[in-house]
């Protein structure tokens, strides 16, 4: 899910099959005809209701990808659901590396229960799914329930009303009685790490899980640039004005609906906060030493002896969590020089 774009000295020949797949891809978005032909030699990643079939292993989840003779096969003796299956509802979601198509397909019209005994599997929220897999699997799997969970919620023209068709590979909709074409959409979310000298600052919501601090996030308004939309969140959110802004990378965040977060490294002119409480329960500075600390904290941690929860900050999975390990790698290396 991470989107930093490595410029090592990778061999001429992974490029090479890198564009080959990206034109392979093209060419299902385009072409209604090939990625017909796809559907019956691709993989399927399965849903059942926007919730992802895992298989475990060990500790670890991983998500299978079923073949569409295997998948034809099992479905055919499920009762219930099984006169609803249109392969074509499913939406491509990458290639493998011999460029075979990978879809995902949601069987909410079949019994949860039978699915997942003649799958071998369990379908798992993607919240709770992510956090157990390794980064590729997890990013795969929130590209494909944003994909699912778009097409379901446009599946009628915002102008004429008029139901909308998705193309075959699901990369767009269209609505034929006024030619309108919908493009799948995310929406521009800023998460930016405020600090000032070496300090940084972390923040929560109400909502958040007990004793859990992240950087500062907030969405796009219409007009703005991300810069704009930083100095603005930083200033609502704290009350402190950004002096400078620098990029960090990207993520596609599924959660509630797909959002592309921008990360980014913020300073600030001054330190004194003023916490805007409608928006945010506490913000405060922390020292490198507490964030080392922070970092090391599992996920939903259990309450300390004096009753308090310790500080922990978002898991791997997340790119805050690379946003504040990238600041603490770079304090370090301030002192060490
Ligand atoms: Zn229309």
């Amino acid at each position: 899910m991470l989107s930093a774009v490595r410029h090592t000295a990778r061999s001429v020949r992974l490029c090479s099959s890198y564009v080959k797949q990206t034109r392979f891809l093209f060419e299902l978005k385009e072409n209604d005809d090939s990625c017909r032909l796809a559907l019956n030699s691709g993989t399927y990643y399965l849903f059942h209701n926007l919730s992802p079939l895992v298989r475990t292993s060990g500790s670890r989840f991983y998500a299978p990808a079923v073949s569409c003779p295997d998948l034809l096969k099992t479905l055919s003796t499920c009762e219930k659901g099984k006169d609803r299956l249109n392969l074509e509802d499913s939406v491509l979601i990458s290639c493998s590396d011999s460029s075979s198509a990978q879809f995902a397909l949601d069987l909410g019209c079949f019994e949860k229960s039978t699915l997942e005994q003649e799958f071998s599997g369990k379908f798992t929220d993607l919240r709770k799914a992510v956090v157990q897999m390794d980064g590729k699997d997890g990013s795969l799997l929130a590209k494909a329930q944003s994909l699912l969970r778009w097409h379901d919620c446009h599946q009628y023209c915002s102008k004429s009303g008029k139901p909308t068709q998705k193309n075959v590979s699901g990369s767009n909709r269209v609505c034929h009685a006024n030619g309108i074409i919908y493009y799948p959409q995310m929406s521009p979310v800023i998460i930016t790490l405020v600090s000032s000298e070496n300090r940084c600052l972390l923040a929560r919501q109400k909502h958040f899980p007990a004793g859990m601090y992240t950087a500062l996030a907030g969405f796009c308004d219409i007009g703005e640039t991300l810069e704009d939309t930083i100095r603005r969140e930083v200033a609502e959110e704290v009350g402190l004005v950004v002096d400078t802004v620098r990029y960090s990378g990207s993520q596609h965040w599924p959660f509630p609906s797909s959002s592309l977060m921008l990360a980014c490294q913020a300073t600030v002119k001054d330190d004194e906060l003023n916490i805007n409480k409608a928006e945010i329960e506490e913000a405060r500075w922390f020292t490198v030493e507490e964030v080392i600390e922070a970092l090391g904290v599992k996920m939903l941690p259990s309450k300390l002896p004096d009753g308090t929860f310790p500080v922990w900050v978002p898991p791997k999975f997340a790119i805050a969590h690379h946003l504040i390990q990238q600041w603490v790698q770079e304090q370090k290396s301030l002192h060490s020089s």
